[in-house]
Order: C-alpha cells, then sequence, then structure tokens
C-alpha cells in the first residue's frame, strides 16, 4: 500500500518537474509567456582579417576554420548593423552567446568595450557568452553600426548577435551563462571535491588502482574543466594556458588506460609502457610546439593519437564490465565510454575544423555524471562490504557463543565424568587400601609382605590422581574458602620439613629450610599446599645436589623461593606445565612419575589467595620457584593457624570404642568393619542406607554409640540425613562423613553442612586419624561445657 501511494504522489509531482524544466531550459515554449520583446537578432556581417584581409559578408554564427581561416588568433573585424526607428528611453544591450573573451567594440564609432587584445594579459581568448550594454546617449535614430574586434586562442569566431532592451537580454543572457559557463563550473567544483575522496581512499588503500586512477582523472580533470570557464589564464599568459590543458588532455588519456585496466583485472605490459611514454613524451612536445608557438598544428597530429590510445582502455572497460556481474559494472563502464565520446567530440569542437564554434564542450557535463555513476558504484560496493562484515561480525558472535555453550556443556560433561568415574574408583580403592593394610599386619611371610607392599605403592600413586583430581576440582568447585591471617612461615617449612625429609635423604639429597621470622598474610593450609607442592617436585625432578626453601623480604613483600639443583625446565615448557596433566617428560604417563596435577593446583591455589608465582628455570641447571605474599604483624596470641600434620604422634587407641557404620558398598564395609575392629572398635551396627539405620535406631535398647561413620552416598537419602538421624536420637554424636564424590554441587553441600569429611580414597591411617580427631574434638567439647567438679 504504501509504495502504491508513493508511485501516485510521484506522479502527481512529475509535471510539476517537467514545467520547472522547461522553465529553465525552454522558457520561450510556455503558454503563460508574455510576448517576445523587441528587438532583433543580427544574422548577417561583414568580416575583414586585420591587417590587411579582403571585406566579405558572412552569415553569424560565424566559424572561422569551417570558413578556411586557420590562423585563429589574427585580430578579425566584424561589422553589424541595426535599426532604429527613435532613439529609447531605456538602455538597450548586445548579447551574444558566444565573443571571445578578447574583443573590442564600437557604437557607431565610438567606443563600447575594451578588453585586452594581448594575451600577455592572461585572457585566454576563450568564447564566451556577453552582454553589453548600449546606453542611449550612444544610439541614434535609424542605421547603428556596431563593429567588434576579436582574437582568439582558437576556436574563433563569432555567435550571432542579439539587440534589444537590456531587461529581456539581461534574463536570456543569465540563462546562458547558467547553462553553458557556471552550471559546468559548479558540476566540476563538486566533481573536484569527489575526485579528491576518491584518491584519499586510494591513499588509505592502495589495492584500490581503479578507483584511485579513476579519482585522479576526475581531479585533474576537474581542475581543467573549471578552469576553462575562467576569464583569467590559470598559467599567466593565453600561450601557457593553451600547454596546460593539451598537457592535461594527454595525461587523462594516460590515466584512462590505467583506469581501464586496474578495472579489468587485467595487465597488459606494453599498453602501460606506451602510456608512460606518452605522458612524459608528448607533453615534452608539447612544451616545444609551445615555445615555437606551433602547439595547434601539434594538436591535429596527437589528438588523434590520444583518442587512439584510449581505444583499447575502452575495450578492457567493456570487457571488464561483461566480466563483472551483477550489472554495478555496467554503469562504471558505460560512464567511461561516454567520457571517450566526450573527449572526441570536444577534440572536434577544440579544433573547430568541424564543429560551428557556438558549441559547448561535453566534457565539462559528462565527467562529473560518470564520476557520481561510479561514486555511487563505490558507495553500493561499500555498503555490501559494510553489511558483509556486519553479517560476518554477527555470525561470529552466533559462532563464539554456541562454541561457548558447547565449551560450557563440555566442561559439565568433564565434571560429571570425573566426579562419577572417581566415585566409583574410590570404592575398590579403598578397600584395597584397608585390605592391604590388614594383610600386611597379619602376615609373617617376607615375600608376602614384600607383595602387599607393592601393591600399596600401587594404590599409593592411584590415590595420588585421585587427591590431585579431587583438590582440583574442589578448588574448581569453590569449596575450597581460603582462610586469610598470619602465617608463621617457620611453622609451615618444618611442617613440609616433617613431610618430604624422608623422601629427599633417600635420594641423597639435602633438603634445607633457611631459618626465618617471617610472618605472612595467607591461609596456612593453602600455603603449605603450594609449598610442598613445589618442595615435592624439587625433590622429585632432582638427582644431585640439594633444595633449598627461604624466605625473602623485596619491596615490602615476602618472596619464598624453592630453589633445587634439578634437571631444570626448558623455557618453552615453563608456561605449560602450570597446566592440569602435563608432564615434561614422562610420555608414557608412568603413575609413579606424577600426574602433572601439583603445578595445576599450586597457580590455582595462589590466584585465589592472590599470591603471585613465578618461575626461571634452565635446562640442566636447576630451577626455582617462587611465590610472592604481603607480609603480616606476628599475632600476640597462640597462631591459630598451627601448621597441620600437628597430629599427635602416638594416637589414643580405638580399643573398645562402639562405632556405629553406615555404608552401602559391601566390600568397603566389609574392610571398613574388619579394620576398625583390627583397631579394637566394636561396630555396634552397619547399615546400609537411611531407613535401614532410622528403622534400628527407633528399636534400639542398647548403649549410645561413641562415634558414627557414614558414607556420604546412599542408596536412600545421604550420609548427611543419616547423621541428622542419629544425632536425633543420641544428641552430640562424634561423626565423620566419607565420601568419594568430586562433583563440585556435592563438594559445596559438604562444605557447607561443617561436617568432618574424609575424601576417598584414604590411607587407613587417615581413617584412623580423622575417626581419632572426631572422638578427642567432642571429649574437648564435653569438657568445656561440663561443671567444673
Ligand atoms: P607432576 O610433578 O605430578 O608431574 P606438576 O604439575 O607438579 O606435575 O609438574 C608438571 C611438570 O613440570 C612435571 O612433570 C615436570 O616435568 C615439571 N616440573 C615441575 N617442577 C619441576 C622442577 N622443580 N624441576 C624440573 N621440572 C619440574
Amino acid at each position: 500500500m504504501p509504495r502504491v501511494t508513493a508511485v501516485l504522489r510521484l506522479r502527481r509531482l512529475l509535471p510539476l518537474f517537467i514545467a520547472l524544466l522547461s522553465a529553465l531550459w525552454a522558457p520561450g515554449a510556455r503558454a503563460d509567456e508574455p510576448p517576445p520583446p523587441p528587438g532583433q537578432t543580427l544574422t548577417e556581417a561583414q568580416f575583414e582579417l586585420l591587417p590587411a584581409g579582403e571585406p566579405e559578408r558572412v552569415l553569424l554564427p560565424d566559424t572561422w576554420a569551417l570558413r578556411g581561416v586557420r590562423d585563429g588568433r589574427a585580430v578579425g573585424r566584424y561589422t553589424v548593423g541595426f535599426d532604429l526607428t527613435s532613439v529609447p528611453a531605456e538602455s538597450m544591450a548586445l548579447m551574444f552567446t558566444r565573443l571571445s573573451t578578447r574583443h573590442r567594440l564600437w557604437i557607431n564609432g565610438r567606443p563600447l568595450a575594451n578588453q585586452a587584445m594581448d594575451d600577455a594579459f592572461g585572457n585566454p581568448g576563450f568564447p564566451r557568452p556577453a552582454l553589453l550594454e548600449l546606453s542611449p546617449a550612444l544610439l541614434q535614430a535609424g542605421h547603428n553600426t556596431v563593429v567588434i574586434e576579436v582574437v582568439h586562442a582558437q576556436r574563433a569566431g563569432l555567435s550571432s548577435v542579439d539587440v534589444g532592451p537590456m531587461v529581456t537580454l539581461r534574463a536570456r543572457y543569465l540563462r546562458h551563462l547558467l547553462v553553458s559557463v557556471e552550471l559546468p563550473q559548479a558540476l566540476n567544483m563538486a566533481c573536484g571535491g569527489l575526485a579528491l575522496l576518491l584518491v584519499l581512499i586510494w591513499r588509505r588503500r592502495p589495492s584500490e588502482v581503479a578507483l584511485g586512477s579513476f579519482g585522479v582523472i576526475a581531479l585533474v580533470g576537474s581542475v581543467r574543466n573549471y578552469s576553462y570557464f575562467l576569464d583569467t589564464s590559470v598559467t599567466g599568459t593565453a600561450l601557457w594556458a593553451d600547454w596546460f590543458f593539451f598537457a592535461i588532455n594527454v595525461w587523462i588519456v594516460a590515466l584512462f588506460g590505467v583506469f581501464a585496466q586496474a578495472f579489468a583485472g587485467q595487465r597488459w605490459p606494453r599498453y602501460r609502457r606506451w602510456l608512460l611514454g606518452l605522458a612524459i613524451v608528448v607533453p615534452a612536445l608539447g612544451l616545444v610546439a609551445t615555445g615555437l608557438d606551433r602547439l595547434q598544428e601539434l594538436r591535429g597530429y596527437a589528438y588523434p593519437v590520444l583518442i587512439g590510445t584510449c581505444l583499447p582502455g575502452l575495450w578492457l572497460c567493456l570487457a571488464g564490465a561483461r566480466a563483472k556481474r551483477p550489472w554495478g559494472a555496467v554503469g562504471p563502464a558505460l560512464g567511461m565510454g561516454a567520457m571517450v565520446g566526450a573527449g572526441v567530440h570536444d577534440y572536434m569542437f577544440q579544433t573547430a575544423y568541424w564543429l560551428p564554434m557556438t558549441e559547448t564542450f561535453w566534457m565539462p557535463y559528462v565527467m562529473p555524471v560518470t564520476l557520481g555513476i561510479i561514486s555511487l558504484a563505490l558507495v553500493r560496493r561499500m555498503v555490501h562490504a559494510l553489511s558483509e562484515v556486519e553479517a560476518l561480525n554477527t555470525e561470529l558472535e552466533a559462532r563464539v557463543a554456541a562454541r561457548t555453550r558447547e565449551l560450557e556443556l563440555a566442561n559439565a560433561a568433564k565434571t560429571r565424568f570425573l566426579a562419577s568415574a572417581s566415585h566409583d574408583l574410590r570404592q575398590p580403592l579403598v578397600t584395597i587400601g584397608l585390605l592391604v593394610g590388614l594383610a600386611k599386619d597379619r602376615s609373617d611371610s617376607p615375600q608376602t609382605r614384600q607383595l602387599m607392599n607393592r601393591v600399596d605403592e600401587a594404590v599409593g600413586s592411584m590415590e595420588g590422581l585421585l587427591t590431585g583430581l579431587l583438590d582440583l576440582s574442589r578448588l574448581e568447585a569453590g569449596a575450597v574458602k581460603p582462610d586469610p591471617g598470619p602465617v608463621r612461615l617457620a611453622a609451615v617449612f618444618d611442617a613440609i620439613d616433617a613431610h618430604e625429609h624422608a623422601a629427599a635423604s633417600l635420594k641423597g639429597l639435602r633438603l634445607r629450610f633457611r631459618a626465618t621470622d617471617a610472618v605472612v598474610w595467607s591461609d596456612a593450609l593453602m600455603l603449605e599446599r603450594i609449598l610442598r607442592n613445589l618442595v615435592a617436585n624439587a625433590v622429585r625432578y632432582t638427582e644431585r645436589g640439594g633444595v633449598l626453601v627461604a624466605a625473602r623480604r623485596r619491596g615490602g613483600r615476602v618472596v619464598i623461593e624453592v630453589r633445587d639443583s634439578g634437571i631444570g625446565i626448558a623455557p618453552e615448557h615453563q608456561q605449560a606445565i602450570f597446566q592440569e596433566f602435563v608432564q615434561v617428560d614422562n610420555p608414557a604417563r608412568d603413575g609413579t612419575k606424577g600426574m602433572g596435577l601439583g603445578l595445576a593446583i599450586v597457580q590455582r591455589s595462589a590466584a585465589m589467595l592472590g599470591h603471585r608465582i613465578g618461575l626461571e628455570s634452565a635446562l640442566g641447571r636447576g630451577s626455582r620457584f617462587w611465590v610472592e605474599l604481603p607480609p603480616a604483624e606476628a599475632p600476640q596470641a597462640a597462631f591459630a593457624d598451627a601448621a597441620p600434620g600437628d597430629m599427635p604422634d602416638e594416637p589414643v587407641p580405638l580399643q573398645g570404642r562402639r562405632v556405629l557404620l553406615v555404608e552401602d558398598d559391601a566390600s568397603v564395609r566389609a574392610a571398613m568393619i574388619e579394620r576398625l575392629q583390627a583397631w579394637g572398635a566394636q561396630v555396634v551396627a552397619a547399615h546400609v542406607d537411611v531407613p535401614s539405620l532410622e528403622a534400628w535406631l527407633a528399636n534400639l535398647h542398647q548403649p549410645a554409640p561413641d562415634l558414627m561413620v557414614s558414607d556420604y552416598r546412599l542408596p536412600h537419602g545421604d550420609g548427611l540425613q543419616a547423621i541428622a538421624a542419629a544425632r536425633r536420637r543420641f544428641g552430640a554424636l562424634p561423626a565423620l562423613l566419607v565420601t568419594g564424590d568430586i562433583a563440585p554441587h556435592d563438594l559445596a553441600r559438604l562444605h557447607d553442612a561443617g561436617l568432618r569429611v574424609l575424601h576417598k580414597p584414604f590411607r587407613p591411617e587417615a581413617l584412623r586419624d580423622a575417626l581419632l580427631e572426631a572422638l578427642l574434638a567432642a571429649e574437648d567439647a564435653a569438657e568445656t561445657i561440663a561443671p567444673p567438679c
């Protein structure tokens, strides 16, 4: 519907538009126009070539070259006459559609206009519209004689002469001036601006040769076209102005050849050489010819050559347009064709042997139109390119979003896989760990013990992997919340020394901790884990020499460094080793050589704490890992962060303790019962799920157990519910939750519950220690609240 309305509106506007155009171009044809003004058009004159030509009768408009007068620069004298019945009251005027800008006029023997006839004044002598006022004082009743002397650069002659009232002729003169001078000047000025834009674009994108060469053509051409219509020569004298126009025409043709090749995407080396030669030689010849005052002659030879040179270019343009679909390229090709056509026309007009001097140059009109077409094509191309870029961007964004979603899904799948894989792996591992411990305790045969030791080793390395995975996923799940405070480094160093000393001595290495009284602001547990990983690596990757751990103050910070004299790390691996499962020299993924998780844990823990870590190393020359932390004030009270591992060396035995067990996995349950009993504990009940526990609790007639151990993942309900049920019955029952889960969600839940948790797989000692800790904590709590005796 809106389209139809727009068409209707356009159709209504069309007559208005036509009326406007006809007012501009053919005002005489309007029906409502007042009758034509009184006046006459003089179409006959007497002509003589000065100084000594024979007078002859000519018809106006008169073109010398068409009459065989070759020397356009001679002075020509025209005499015309008109009759008046009386001397008019108002000023009259003489109007010429073409009068040389170098002219002199007399009316009835008295001078009327006296332009410089000498080209030294820079007047180019171009035929232009002219309007001369005839004041009544110069006129007489009866016959009036007008003598007109003209000099030209070329295109010599005179248009017909109109005589009439000033008011009427002025309007007609202004219209002529508008169409034949001001309009092309304005068009070419705009053309120059557009061309400059194209040239600037070309500067930014030198690959756009077609665009750039056309820009230069249009720029040079519009300067030339514009100056065609100036009263004064751009070069000072008319002679040199003539050379200037000549040279510009040659260069335009050469550039046209360059444009055509770029437009068609073809390179014709011979044509290029020809164009280059043309651009240099012909203007140079023009200089010589101008010096000898024979430029017009040279034109006669040079212009046909120029037109010939354009023909291959034109062919290239057409071929290029044919090859380039869609039709966007046809416009520019036709435009260039029109320019060549206009060039031929202008050549014929310029030399004036074929066309009357009242003609106009076509190029000043054709070139701006062509440039407009090419600019349109350019704008379309740019808009198209921009839309393409936008579309690409949107597509890219969509792709990135899709890929991110895929990655998130993959990551979630990985986490799920790890969680369930490690849960399923942990169950048998716990069983094996417990049973191997028992078997070792009970075996008297050295061979069996040796065998059990090897099984224990294998279980240990698998445990290492699972523990590493668990640590990483706990970090990822945010289940580990740093609890920063002042940490005395000496205590951390001692704890690490206690753990790593044996391994270092076994390899004959010196593990030294430089004494320090530094106190840093960190999380004691996490810092210990970071340093322990670094020290364990240092020991593992050093065969000779030793490992030194030292803390220094540097620039208001404390830097802890772990130096070793080991194998070192090549620069290309120094970043990658901080990623999970990256190991430099373990292609067979031998578990006893580590799992490639230690440094990933170090990096994530350090990032959570805001500690910077770094590495300097050279192959074969050892490594230096460092951690930079903020210092802290030493606290007055005892350290809340007593280094971990401060477990009592001699655990209180579990002898006689009554333990309630909830574990769904039969093998783990059996191994646990056996292990607990071996430690002297009494397992009062072992349940597989929450309902069976609840049923047992409801009918219980025995004394309360001392301790409860429950698995987290149970068939009906979970460990948290089991512990809660038991506590409802027995009050503050010490409890330990064991779990093989590493799913971030479950870990976060356990963390929030604030229960004592032991992660599967665990060594028997770890189970024992955790049980004792739970008992001790409960006894401590009971003592604090019990009234003093
Ligand atoms: P893991 O030690 O379990 O293989 P890490 O993440 O701790 O895994 O270390 C990754 C890799 O970085 C190691 O396999 C080892 O090649 C290299 N690396 C770590 N620390 C050192 C060190 N002190 N000296 C030489 N290489 C090391």
